[in-house]
């Protein structure tokens, strides 16, 4: 069952071409992994599928149905994580997870999604020694990725998740505790992108692995063991 698929997808900025013919879909419960170098075109497709760009041409189809987000937003159901930490760093981590969804909740939901957001963080990343009061801009950068993870996880009714280099500042043991989670959410059928540059970790953690070149998509492999040895 996709959870979203792209069907002959280009972009170009301005000469540069992007994406040139993506064919690819995301099933629920699956963790795809996205590797290239740098340029292939992943952040390009990851925005892509998130429906926070338009193609210039070919065509996305989310299972939520319906028309693309507002451009610069996600589909509902679907939450990125990119790079560039997305946590305002003057704004405390609870003012922070108050206002991702500001607008879109009735009241009350603020402190809902703050301690929801709280006892995820204790579920997920036990010893995380992050105070909801602190400024997020003293926290660490591991425990801003970990918070960024956890408000992502937090999204309601989420059925895709897209993770750009989600591990990079993570310790070992967070990149366990992460991957621990990941994994009980695809069982739960929510569908993943993960890119990283940690071969090691898309090759132990992503079923399929979608190889990218110039904008193009040149292999894709299955990667973990699944139930065919089990
Ligand atoms: P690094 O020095 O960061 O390990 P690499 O040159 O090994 O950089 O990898 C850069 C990118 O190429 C990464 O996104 C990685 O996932 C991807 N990559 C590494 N090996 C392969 C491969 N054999 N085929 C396709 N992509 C690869
Ligand atoms: P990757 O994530 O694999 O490094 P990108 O999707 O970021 O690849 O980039 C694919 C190509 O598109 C690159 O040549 C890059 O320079 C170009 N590109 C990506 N985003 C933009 C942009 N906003 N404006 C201009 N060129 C871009």
């Amino acid at each position: 069952l996709a959870l979203v698929t792209a069907e002959a997808v280009a972009k170009r900025y301005g000469n540069t071409t992007a994406l040139a013919g993506i064919d690819i879909s995301v099933a629920a419960g699956e963790i795809l992994g996205l590797v290239g170098h740098n340029g292939a075109g992943k952040s390009t497709l990851m925005r892509v599928l998130a429906g926070r760009e338009q193609p210039d041409a070919g065509s996305i189809r989310w299972r939520t149905g319906g028309a693309t987000a507002k451009p610069g937003t996600e589909q509902p159901g679907v939450r990125m994580i990119y790079q560039e930490l997305a946590l305002c760093p003057d704004l405390t981590v609870a003012e922070n997870i108050a206002l991702s969804d500001a607008g879109t909740r009735g009241a009350g939901w603020n402190r809902r999604a703050e301690r929801r957001v709280s006892r995820k963080l204790d579920e997920i990343f036990p010893g995380h020694g992050v105070s909801v009061l602190r400024r997020a801009g003293d926290l660490t950068m591991a425990q801003r990725q970990m918070v960024e993870i956890v408000r992502a996880l937090c999204t309601p009714s989420l059925s895709l998740l897209i993770l750009d280099e989600p591990t990079e500042s993570l310790s070992i043991n967070a990149t366990r505790q992460l991957y621990a989670a990941l994994r009980s959410l695809a069982d739960e059928g929510v569908g993943m992108v993960l890119i990283s540059h940690r071969m090691q970790e898309v090759l132990a953690h992503a079923d399929r692995i979608a190889v990218m070149k110039d904008g193009r998509v040149v292999e894709v492999v299955a990667a973990r063991d699944t139930d065919e040895d089990a």
